[in-house]
């Protein structure tokens, strides 16, 4: 996959974070991407990868929880 498609994820749409959490790098929160939701991978706001899709993170308690507890909302 093209570097270009590489983002934050803190700007990307499959971050799922706390419903009153900051957009902030240390930041943490569970990715909902498609493929990687699976992995119930936490990530920090400065964390990023190439599956990054520019957009708002979505909210969900539990979000950054360890492990994660809620459930993906895309
Ligand atoms: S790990 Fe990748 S897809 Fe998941 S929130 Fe971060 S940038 Fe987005």
């Amino acid at each position: 996959m093209a570097k270009d498609t590489w983002g934050l994820c803190k700007d990307c749409k499959w971050w799922q974070i706390e419903p009153k959490a900051a957009v902030e790098n240390l930041t943490l929160g569970l990715c909902i991407d498609e493929k990687l939701q699976p992995f119930l991978l936490r990530v920090s706001g400065n964390s990023g990868c190439n599956r990054f899709m520019a957009g708002a993170p979505a909210r969900a308690e539990g979000s950054g929880a360890a492990p994660p507890t809620a459930e993906p909302t895309r």
